[in-house]
């Protein structure tokens, strides 16, 4: 078994067949094939290949390197299937595994639109959800009902970094004859195999880390062939395609995405660390941290780390964090997250800016806590950043 990192360089890569082909993808922008006879459009039309809607070989390329991640080391094949954003992706796992009448119990900290869409979006088809706090595993059995057709969390849970017991609700949910979902944005393949710990499958916001540089809007989902093959036929009919240069983008994002994660990684231990260490701050949530609640977890979970993402709060409020953002240098805000550089995020105003003070509190978010997007700087330049900010 290769490790990841080589499958990371070579999955998806095309067949030099062509005499000078170059090592690296065209791209292809056609959005529809031609063919010289009846004959052969009509065997292109039964498999869903020559019109841009179903992808382009940009898209099986990604699709083929992300499902050899995702699979590599397991005893199961994988599929994966493009779409044109992590919400599509969402959408289109729900939409294609479920019917008017079923049900979802989902992670009350899934990223927000998923959350919107749970409550608002789908209902008018017919589907109702649950939300509730998938660290209550308790919480989770009383929410089923026997139209339960999904399970939905997030792995490393945006921004309190908060780490599901996989294996745990991968029992409840085939117990009660549905499936485990997992975003796993924010830990990507490379540190992230949630099919090992008994998910049924995985979807990716692809415009974070899996991209990596901040311009690629774009997600994926992954799973079992004969899951993947339906969502898929869902995608070429609900048409949410993702564009053929955004395929090439992210998957030449993935050539270094494991050692770019390994990075962004140690980065984020190394600021973790720092942080936890000075007294202008109250408080840091990242998993890898000795003093976390979620710390065995990952180590079991995550072995290669808990990813970029870590939050914190500071000791003197929200005036101290306007302070620290108009001293700090190389450390941009950004409402998003997983790109080179280092960047913060403040929950209140941006993901949890629906919530009254009240429930905010109730979910652990202060109007102080600033959520850390760790990039590839020197550990020494961020560090150092943060010391003058802090000072
Ligand atoms: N999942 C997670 C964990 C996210 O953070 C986001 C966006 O921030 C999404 C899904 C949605 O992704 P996109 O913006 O690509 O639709």
């Amino acid at each position: 078994m290769p490790h990841s990192d080589t499958v990371a360089v070579h999955a998806g890569e095309p067949t030099l067949d062509r005499k000078d082909a170059p090592i690296t993808p065209d791209i292809t922008v056609g959005s529809a094939s031609g063919y010289p006879d009846l004959k052969t459009l009509d065997a292109a039309m039964a498999e869903h290949r020559g019109y841009g809607r179903w992808g382009t070989d940009n898209h099986r390329q990604l699709e083929a390197a992300v499902a050899s991640l995702e699979a590599n080391g397991l005893a199961t094949r994988l599929d994966a299937v493009a779409v044109g954003s992590g919400m599509a992706a969402i959408a289109v796992a729900l939409m294609s595994e479920m019917n008017a009448g079923d049900h979802v119990v989902a992670a009350h900290d899934c990223y927000g639109t998923t959350v919107t869409f749970l409550r608002n979006d789908l209902p008018r088809f017919g589907i109702k959800s649950t939300i509730v706090d998938f660290q209550d595993l308790d919480a989770v059995r009383r929410a089923l009902t026997d139209r339960t057709r999904v399970l939905l969390c997030e792995m490393c849970t945006n921004p309190l970094i908060r780490v599901p017991d996989l294996e745990a609700l991968a029992a409840i949910a085939h117990d009660a004859g549905a499936l485990l979902l997992v975003d796993n944005t924010v830990p990507t393949p490379a540190l992230s195999q949630p099919l090992r710990w008994g998910a049924d499958a995985v979807i990716y916001s692809a415009t974070k880390n899996l991209s990596g540089h901040a311009d690629v809007i774009g997600g994926l989902l992954v799973g079992k062939p004969s899951w993947i093959s339906a969502a898929r036929a869902f995608a070429h009919t609900f048409g949410p395609t993702l564009g053929p240069f955004d395929a090439w983008l992210t998957l030449r994002g993935i050539r270094t995405l494991v050692v770019r994660m390994a990075r962004h990684t140690s980065n984020a231990l190394a600021l973790a660390r720092f942080l936890e260490g000075h007294e202008a701050i109250s408080r840091v949530n990242y998993p890898e941290l000795d003093a976390s609640p979620f710390c065995a977890r990952a180590r079991r979970l995550l072995p290669g780390g808990a990813g970029a993402l870590l939050s914190f709060e500071l000791a003197g409020g929200k005036p101290a964090l306007e302070s620290m953002l108009s001293r700090l240098q190389l450390v941009r805000l950004m409402p998003s997250l997983g790109s080179v550089a280092t960047t913060l995020s403040h929950p209140a105003s941006t993901s949890h800016r629906g919530l009254d003070p009240t429930e905010r509190a109730r979910a652990g978010i202060s109007d102080s806590l600033t959520r850390c997007s760790v990039g590839l700087e020197h550990p020494d330049d961020l560090l150092a950043d943060f010391e003058q900010a802090l000072r």
